[in-house]
């Protein structure tokens, strides 16, 4: 079904590029037209030439650097190679994008395509097709997780799972000569590198100059390459070669000849080009402007925006230079919209609101969506979320949650996008105000109060910042802030340009600055006026410089221990901040972000993705019958019963309350349903000990066109409805 939709999509996106009108042109006399190349052409091959015929060549969608479609036309070292063989031949081209490989190699052979390009040479299609001498090569390499320490050659292999894009040459060598090793096929290398890349099998085999650049390309920075593989037969396929069939002998010769044409100056800026570093581009071609909006961006040459002067670790202004989360989130869009991000120092959101109505601010960074505001500025999609931690002393008990805090005395600073929505959602809360996040942790951190209610980022930054080792996360709330980029009302198209954006950001790129601002690691506060009067003692006085190395030697073992401290704190916030107290599942933000990635996977590779919502019937029985805690217990037992229930690559987590989520990548509807069925039968026939037997409610929606992860949610909200309405314990779907 996949493969229909695709085929659909891309029959209207066939690209024609003509190369060389001059020499259609002129081709009564075709030695003038050619940069006055002379080739010793047959006259058979001058009379072909001359009835310019269309040449159809093959452009892979997603094969970089060899060829891929890069802003809807064909692009890479392999499309310029065959620009150059057009240019030299004086033949027209015309290319033929939008397929995958294996559907590309079925229409050569078929006889729709004239020229296939940048194969390797297999015996099966050396039957029926001739290949021009070699133009690239480059040796096979096995790709693994760094974390995998035991794959080195291709006999590790044994008994795993590796990743191969469909049709791949290599994929018969391995048939033939490594059978015991299971191939699963994906769509391109990259979709390969994805599969290791989340553990879905244990390593790819690619030619390590399209590794590289793939894992420098797409950031797979937990991805390492082994030696060059020692073996033969696999290393005879890894040269690059165009083909014709055996039926057309005369355009192969011109070829041919075109390419022993190929000086090797142009050849050689050709892969300068296309397999160095500095050739490469990040990001900008996954983004998905329009042309429209990519002249917009164009015409305006820079966007500005707003940068608070101190709001670590949010933002603050080091001299011009911005620092903090929103500074290095920035850097990211700048890089993926190609444009420069130009910060304006504000002391406030007041401050902000105003320069952005005045036109002096493009947008605000890292705002949290109220109803208030919404009146004035319009909002992306979050590109962050932060849990609002309950900060305590190390001896504090865990807290569970904002109801655990009766009793304790509780620090809140007042004006933050925190105390917002901690005061609208517990309006009756007892807290204190503290007017800043130093000072509140200051105050915790001495006893004068017993917690602090902050964002994780905010309080990790400052507990970092003053060392405050006494201090640690005691629990959780589930209240989130949420971090967008506003801009003002009714400027839509920056606003769809920036909701790309967000979107365009890669968990990598978001793991990278949660590492760096959210956890709490430093190096260790180092006691520069100690050393200092060290160093400045003089001679005379050796003994005291003892006494002092001393002293400094105790000092470092408490910075040692008290570091170690930060790091055991770190793990934990980490966690928290991904998990649900209760079950153990990831948490609703944490679901949101990983449905965001596989939906962005799935449009790009033109997958299936489904999703699951599940909700216990008549749960609130359980809680009036046998109390909160036996309800506590089957909301546990359930969770479990799911987490043994799925694969390993599905992501389930809980929604809320009584509710579950279970993404699954690569399940089309029907076996969706088929497993939600499965698992419905399972809740049915598992014993809840206290609580007896339960059931539950499945509402299954599948990706379609258009989706993103609000429409699919709300679709399969609505099948959950149509369960609980139709009766309740079973499943039903809504495409
Ligand atoms: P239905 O079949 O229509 O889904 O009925 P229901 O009773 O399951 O649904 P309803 O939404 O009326 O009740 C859900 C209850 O789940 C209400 C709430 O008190 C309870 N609940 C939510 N979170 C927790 C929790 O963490 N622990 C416990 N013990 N109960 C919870
Ligand atoms: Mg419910
Ligand atoms: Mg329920």
């Amino acid at each position: 079904m996949a493969r229909a939709l695709f085929l659909v999509i891309f029959l209207f996106s066939i690209s024609t590029v003509s190369h060389n009108a001059a020499a259609r042109e002129e081709n009564d006399s075709h030695r003038d037209t050619v940069r006055g190349f002379s080739y010793d052409y047959t006259p058979e091959e001058l009379a072909f030439i001359r009835t310019n015929p269309e040449i159809k060549i093959s452009n892979e969608f997603d094969w970089p650097p060899f060829d891929f479609v890069a802003d809807g036309k064909p692009a890479g070292f392999g499309i310029e190679l065959m620009d150059l063989l057009a240019e030299k031949s004086g033949l027209t081209f015309t290319y033929i994008n939008g397929y995958t490989w294996d559907e590309l190699t079925r229409m050569f052979f078929d006889g729709e395509l004239d020229v296939l390009h940048s194969l390797s040479i297999t015996p099966e299609r050396q039957k029926k097709a001739l290949f021009s001498a070699p133009y690239y090569h480059s040796k096979h390499v096995l790709i693994h997780r760094s974390d995998t320490q035991d794959l080195h050659t291709l006999d590790d292999l044994d008994g795993k799972i590796i990743a191969m894009p469909r049709g791949w040459s290599t994929i018969e060598f391995f048939e033939v000569h490594y059978p015991q090793v299971h191939i699963i096929e994906v769509e391109s290398s990259r979709q390969a590198l994805e599969y290791v890349d989340q553990g879905k099998v244990a390593a790819t085999v690619e030619q390590e100059g399209i590794a590289q650049y793939l894992i420098t390309k797409f950031g797979f920075t937990d991805l390492t390459l082994s030696k060059w593989l020692e073996n033969e037969e696999l290393q005879k396929t890894s040269s690059m070669h165009f083909a014709v069939l055996k039926t057309n002998p005369i355009l192969f010769s011109i070829l041919d000849k075109a390419l022993s044409n190929i000086t090797l100056a142009e050849m050689r800026d050709l892969k300068e080009k296309w397999f160095s570093r500095a050739g490469r581009r990040i990001g900008a071609d996954d983004v998905g402007l329009t042309p429209e909006e990519r002249g917009w961006l164009t015409g305006k040459k820079l966007l500005t925006y707003c940068a608070p002067v101190e709001r670590m670790p949010y933002s603050a202004l080091n001299g011009a230079q911005p620092t903090g989360i929103s500074a290095d989130l920035m850097e990211i869009f700048s890089e993926h919209l190609d444009v420069k991000m130009v910060p304006v120092p504000v002391d406030s959101f007041s401050e902000s609101i105003a320069l952005v109505e005045n036109g002096t601010c493009d947008l605000i960074p890292m705002v949290s969506k109220t109803r208030e505001r919404q009146r004035y500025l319009d909002f992306t999609t979050a590109h962050s979320g932060y849990n609002v931690a309950l900060i305590a002393r190390e001896d504090t008990p865990f807290i569970q949650g904002i109801s655990g805090l009766t009793g304790l005395r509780t620090g809140i600073v007042p004006h933050t996008n925190v105390f917002e929505k901690v005061i609208s959602h517990f309006p009756k809360l007892n807290y204190r105000t503290v007017d800043t996040v130093e000072d509140c942790l200051e105050q915790v951190s001495t006893g004068r109060l017993d917690v602090a209610i902050l964002s994780l980022p905010v309080a990790s930054y400052y507990i970092r910042k003053k060392g405050m080792t006494n201090l640690k996360v005691a629990g959780h709330t589930n209240i989130e802030e949420d971090l967008r980029l506003a801009v003002l009302k009714g400027n839509t198209t920056l606003h769809s340009i920036l909701s790309k954006a967000v979107r365009s950001v890669s968990l990598q790129e978001m793991e990278a600055i949660e590492n760096k601002w959210v956890t709490l690691q430093e190096e260790p506060p180092v006691n520069y006026t100690l050393i200092w009067q060290i160093g400045g003692g003089s001679a005379a006085i050796l003994v005291l410089v003892m006494l002092w190395n001393r002293k400094l030697a105790r000092l470092n073992r408490e910075i040692a221990r008290a570091n170690r401290k930060l790091k055991d704190n770190t793990k934990e916030l980490e966690h928290i901040s991904i998990t649900d107290s209760l079950t153990s599942l990831y948490n609703r933000r944490y679901v949101e972000k990983a449905f965001e990635l596989e939906l962005r996977r799935t449009v790009r590779h033109r997958h299936d993705l489904a999703v699951l919502l599940i909700d216990i019937d008549f749960f609130k029985a359980i809680n009036d019958t046998f109390g909160h805690q036996v309800g506590d217990g089957v909301l546990r037992t359930f969770a479990n019963l799911l987490k043994t229930s799925i694969r390993t690559t599905d992501v389930l987590g809980r929604w809320g309350g009584e509710e579950f989520i279970i993404v699954c990548p690569e399940i089309n509807i029907d076996n969706a349903v088929h497993m939600a069925k499965g698992l419905c039968r399972k809740v049915e026939q598992t014993p809840f000990d206290t609580a007896g037997t339960q059931t539950a409610s499945f509402g299954v929606t599948a990706y379609k066109k258009g989706d993103d992860i609000h429409s699919m949610i709300s679709r399969a909200d609505n099948a959950l409805y149509q369960a609980k309405t139709n009766g309740r314990n079973r499943v039903e779907s809504v495409v």
